[in-house]
């Protein structure tokens, strides 16, 4: 039987909520298979943590949480007390980046029994291979001058190796997936940085000759996501791009309570993390209201990185069967309380 050490990281607000739901479907699951198991170590750290210890994480946080296989974590954010970059750049981009967690993959997908804001949805499932670590979001540029002659420079930097890695990795999924790879680009505007990126995604697809590709432009795939988001398979894209990009696809699903992610270090080097698109939701922290939805399927998509398709299958028909039978919270319409939720899941698993 696996063993995987998984070290969960709840955070704050409902991330306290939906993570332990997660753990008592991935655990039901898990027995339910009976080749893996699951042994959960909590940290405390988040915005809390930081009130007590002036700091989000301990310093060698890093260090401790290479000893583990994956990481499970739910939301972080108090922005009425904690200012948001310090939640942000002190715990979860810490360890985006000091663990490599260099690609982020976000699916949309029209889930059954889920109503779509878009009037005539058809069936989409889209994965989003979004580059994690470099591109727009880059910590290069700076700001002289004031007033009138103030100048702000932001530079995006864009490497063949981060480049290539997000491409190769979008066309191993196709490949293992019988889809197709759309390459979003705006090489019309950006004139150094998307003609290598579209450069690089032509030598890429030259060793997957078999898949078939497309490339767009970033505005027009956005309007695209709108008009006919079913067109889509893979999609390759820049940091900002996969960012804006997968916000629009958490919203045509129905709910950003719902929408699942992760962020991978595909080298498998050091552990990747697994966390939903949502935050933490102050505003309904603590009612037991929360949607569960995007945690689950968070760990749904952590089963799929540790090869257990099967089990992940298994969530994801639970999630259908749950939503298709009337069991939503209110960010979905419905009046289930996150506990309703969690047991139907389980009940249907
Ligand atoms: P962050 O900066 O961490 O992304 P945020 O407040 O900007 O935080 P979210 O926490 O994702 O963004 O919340 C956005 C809105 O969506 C809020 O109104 C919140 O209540 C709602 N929401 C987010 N997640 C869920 C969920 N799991 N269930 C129900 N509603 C949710």
């Amino acid at each position: 039987m696996n063993t995987y050490k998984i070290a969960v990281i709840e955070g704050d607000g409902i991330g306290k909520e939906v993570v332990p739901a997660a753990i008592e479907v991935l655990d039901t699951v898990a027995k339910l298979d009976g080749s893996f198991q699951f042994e959960w170590t909590y940290f405390p750290w988040g915005c809390d943590y930081y009130l007590e210890h002036g700091e989000m994480m301990p310093e060698d946080g890093i260090e401790t949480l290479k000893q583990y296989d994956q990481i499970f974590l739910g939301a972080v954010g108090m922005p009425n007390i904690v200012p948001d970059h310090i939640s942000l750049w002190g715990l979860l981009i810490k360890i985006r980046r000091g663990l490599k967690q260099s690609i982020n993959v976000r699916p949309a997908k029209l889930l059954a029994g889920l109503e779509s804001p878009l009037k005539n949805p058809q069936n989409f499932d889209i994965t989003v291979v979004r580059e994690n670590s470099e591109g727009e979001y880059s910590d290069s540029g700076g700001r002289i001058h004031n007033g009138a002659d103030e100048i702000a420079i932001q530079n995006a930097i864009f490497t063949r190796k981060g480049t290539e890695r997000a491409m190769r990795y979008a066309f191993e999924l196709a490949k293992n997936s019988n889809k197709h790879v759309t390459s979003a680009t705006k090489s019309n505007g950006l004139t150094y940085s998307m003609p290598f990126w579209d450069e690089v995604f032509e030598e890429v697809k030259k060793d997957y000759p078999d898949i078939d590709t497309a490339v767009n432009h970033i505005d027009a795939l956005a309007a695209f996501f709108v008009m006919k988001p079913q067109a889509f398979d893979i999609i390759v894209a820049s940091n900002l791009f996969g960012d804006i990009l997968t916000d629009l696809g958490g919203a045509i699903m129905g709910s950003i309570g719902i929408a699942p992610a992760a962020n991978l270090n595909i080298e498998r080097e050091y552990p990747s993390m697994f966390e939903p698109v949502h935050g933490s939701a102050p505003d309904i922290a603590g009612l037991g209201i929360a949607n569960p939805i995007g945690q689950i399927w968070t760990g749904k998509m952590m089963l799929d990185f540790l090869g257990h398709h099967e089990a992940g299958a298994r969530i994801l028909n639970a999630i259908e069967k749950t939503l298709a039978s009337g069991i939503k919270t209110g960010d979905l319409g419905g009046t289930a309380t996150l506990a309703e939720v969690k047991n139907s899941i389980i009940g249907n698993l």
